[in-house]
């Protein structure tokens, strides 16, 4: 593991209902484009909503997966960015030909965000979605938290080619017992750190070391910088969840493919891994004691 990147960081402020988290992705962002010839506009919107993910999944109470959806109409069409509480990763864009100068959810024309957690183990799922109504992927995240966590979250994201980073806060509730004058004082001290940290630039979020990144940023305050935990990049794809989209493919359609080229082939779009089923392969997804697979799109 670099010692650079592929860590996700928490931190607190000492004296002021905020936490936050931090994040940089290097070879775990890199594994999940080096397979895709994405323009940089589209590489550059995939990045930020993987490094949203992490930070989402660090934040976040669950045991599963969390899967950030954007889908539109325009020329990019899809970006799906997840993440496990284990902070594995994973993420995938699909688009066309892009309008020249267009990034960020402009690419997307209208559409939507849909933020899912799958809990392991038969547990709930769960899924808020916002319009995508603003220009930057940080801002409609930041939407997704005010409408559907009700928690007030500020997104700071930038990636090239070669990191994604990301800087998130949350402003933690101070509870019932807190006066009016706490709340106040509350209020204006969220207002303060959302203030600075919208200063920080895309290149200190990607380049500038961590303490140092908070001392510039929040220098009056007393931070204290958790441990960093691991980010990695893995796909979750199987040759049970393959079978299971050939499944809902049907017979026919195989067989017409097996015909054409000799064995059928599905190549994973998130880690580029192919897949494949020959005559003797298929035949057995169809025969009375095959297990029905649940077909499950992107798997
Ligand atoms: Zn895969």
């Amino acid at each position: 593991m670099s010692a650079r990147g592929d860590l996700l960081h928490r931190f607190l402020f000492e004296r002021l209902p905020v936490r936050g988290h931090l994040v940089r992705l290097d070879a775990s962002w890199r594994a999940a484009i080096e397979h895709h010839e994405y323009p940089r506009a589209v590489s550059d919107a995939l990045g930020e909503a993987m490094a949203a993910s992490v930070l989402m999944a660090g934040a976040l109470k669950f045991e599963g997966r969390l899967s950030l959806q954007f889908e539109g109409r325009g020329a990019l069409r899809l970006m799906l960015a997840q993440c496990t509480h284990r902070h594995a990763l994973r993420g995938v864009a699909r688009h066309d030909d892009l309008p020249p100068g267009a990034s960020g959810i402009a690419l997307f024309g209208s559409g939507q965000l849909a933020v899912t957690i799958e809990q392991q183990e038969g547990g709930e799922r769960y899924q808020g979605v916002v319009p995508l109504e603003q220009e930057r992927i940080a801002d409609c995240l930041e939407r997704y938290f005010e409408r559907s966590e009700q928690l007030p979250t500020r997104f700071m994201l930038a990636a090239t080619p070669g990191r994604a980073a990301g800087l998130m806060l949350q402003r933690v509730a101070i509870g019932e017992g807190g006066s009016e004058a706490e709340q106040a004082e509350a209020d204006d001290a969220w207002k303060r750190i959302g203030l600075l940290a919208a200063t920080v630039t895309p290149q200190e979020l990607l380049e500038t070391p961590r303490k140092e990144l908070l001392a510039r940023l929040f220098g009056e305050d007393d931070i204290r910088l958790f441990e960093g935990t691991p980010v990695f990049f893995q796909c979750s794809c199987s040759r049970e969840r393959v079978a299971g989209i050939l499944q809902s493919l049907g017979d026919q359609e195989l067989q017409s493919l097996l015909k054409e080229r000799g064995d059928v082939e599905v190549r994973c779009e998130f880690c580029n891994r192919a897949w494949r089923f020959d005559a003797v392969d298929v035949a057995g997804l169809f025969s009375p004691g095959a297990s029905p697979q649940a077909p499950r799109g992107l798997h």
